[in-house]
């Protein structure tokens, strides 16, 4: 076993992680960036499509264009593939992992979480029937198109309008599948609008709002599925099934935030499913901090990357003994808050908040402690994360909320 001494590691080498090793290898402290899969990238891997970087290189980039990008700006090679972490011991901040030659042991100053999230499951979507091959998690379909050059099926339904589920549906029928349309639960589409035209409207693909999956059929592959109307409780609606003749599903149904290494020890945000952070990014350990989808899910890479650069600056002054504010101030989720970031704040500094409203809203205003601090004349919705920057904030607890204007 082989043990070696950091000031910032970095777990995890997607677009948080490689943004915070471009801004702690830039205030020269030794810093390692450990990543379980042979290539950096993450999802941006498989993202072979534009609407990459508008906000940080002012450019449309694809994902593995983007993550270019940022190798460019990485000054110092401090990437490890290949490395998993297996275990962090909050008490004698000893990280463990596994590596090509074994186990190798880290002793640190200072750790960044940069994990990502994982798709969720079919079974999440507790669909009765049977159990046949040709169901795949949008992920796994789009690693199977765009990395290894095979199409999943011939035709294909969609479950899920989230961005993963929309880019899907114009890749399969770019590839040649015919794609017979994509089922929503909810009463709109859960993804960007821009994905929506751009992926459904421009392809002629059907976009189901209000339907889901009741049932699967066939045998040893699938032949058909049954979806349904669903009310206002997403139960189905009785006389409004219709059996489609599908080999081929793609379940597109959400991310969850991977925080399993240090849920146990770290205050966790139960709406976000991350840990709960300050402005600089830090977490309740002050140690650790965390940036990307593993403290909450987010739509643009862009806000991924500030969040990476960020934690990568601070975790750095941390290693390097320097002291910065105490966040003793939180935002509390009022009326019609979803996922809210950060959580705490030290009320020194001008920062960053993004804000998922629960539901959509025509004209809306966000009020921080009652006072009207931002207007919305232009519908929000709550797959498009809404960020603005807030300065001289009062040292006290603000409660956020949005409301509903004429
Ligand atoms: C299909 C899809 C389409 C998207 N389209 C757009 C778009 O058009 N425009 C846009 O701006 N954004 C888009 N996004 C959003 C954006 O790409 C992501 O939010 C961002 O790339 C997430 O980066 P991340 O670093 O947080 O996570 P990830 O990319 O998931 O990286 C996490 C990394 O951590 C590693 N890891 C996890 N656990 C461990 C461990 N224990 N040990 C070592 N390594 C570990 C993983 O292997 C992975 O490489 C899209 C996202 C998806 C999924």
């Amino acid at each position: 076993m082989r043990r070696e001494k950091v000031d910032v590691l970095i777990v995890g080498g997607g677009a948080a992680g490689l943004a915070a090793a471009i801004s702690a290898t830039k205030q020269g402290v030794k810093t390692v960036l450990l990543e379980r899969d042979r290539n950096t990238g993450g999802v941006l891997n498989q993202c072979i499509h534009n609407g990459f970087g508008l906000h940080v290189y002012k450019e449309e980039l694809t994902g593995p264009e983007f993550m270019e990008r940022m190798w460019e700006e990485l000054e110092e090679d401090v990437i490890r593939p290949n490395f998993t972490v297996l275990k962090i011991d909050p008490n004698s901040k000893e990280v463990v992992t596994l590596s090509e030659d074994g186990i190798v042991v880290f002793e640190v100053k200072t750790l960044i979480m940069a994990t990502g999230a994982r798709e969720r499951p079919l079974s999440s979507l507790r669909i009765p029937g049977v159990r046949v091959s040709g169901v795949y998690t949008a992920g796994v379909a789009q690693r199977m198109v765009n990395i290894y050059n095979r199409l999943p099926g011939k035709r294909v339904l969609i479950v899920g309008s989230g961005d993963i589920g929309l880019i899907m549906a114009r890749r399969l029928k770019i590839e040649g599948m015919d794609v017979v349309g994509v089922v929503e639960i909810m009463p709109e589409p859960g993804g960007l609008i821009r994905n929506v035209v751009q992926c459904l409207e421009d392809f002629d693909i059907p976009l189901l709002l209000s339907h889901t999956v009741i049932d699967l059929h066939g045998d040893e592959r699938l032949k058909a599925v049954t979806i349904s109307k669903v009310d206002e409780n997403w139960n189905p609606i009785p006389g409004t099934e219709k059996k489609i003749e599908v080999d081929t599903l793609v379940t597109s149904v959400g991310l969850i935030p991977q925080n399993e290494l240090i849920e146990d020890f770290v205050e966790m945000d139960p709406i976000n499913r991350g840990p709960v952070v300050d402005e600089f990014m830090r977490t309740s350990v002050d140690w650790i901090f965390a940036a990307g989808n593993n403290i909450a899910i987010h739509d643009l890479v862009d806000f991924v990357y500030d969040e990476g650069k960020i934690a990568g600056y601070y975790a750095s002054l941390v290693a390097r003994g320097k002291k910065f504010p105490e966040s003793n101030n939180r935002f509390l989720r009022g009326k019609n808050i979803g996922v809210l970031l950060p959580q705490k704040f030290s009320g020194e500094h001008s920062f960053k908040i993004y804000i998922r409203p629960k539901r959509s809203f025509n004209r809306s205003v966000l009020k921080f402690n009652d006072k009207i601090i931002r207007k919305f004349n232009w519908r929000i919705r709550p797959s498009e994360m809404i960020d603005f920057v807030v300065k001289n904030l009062d040292k006290k607890d603000i409660t956020v909320e949005v409301n509903e204007i004429d």
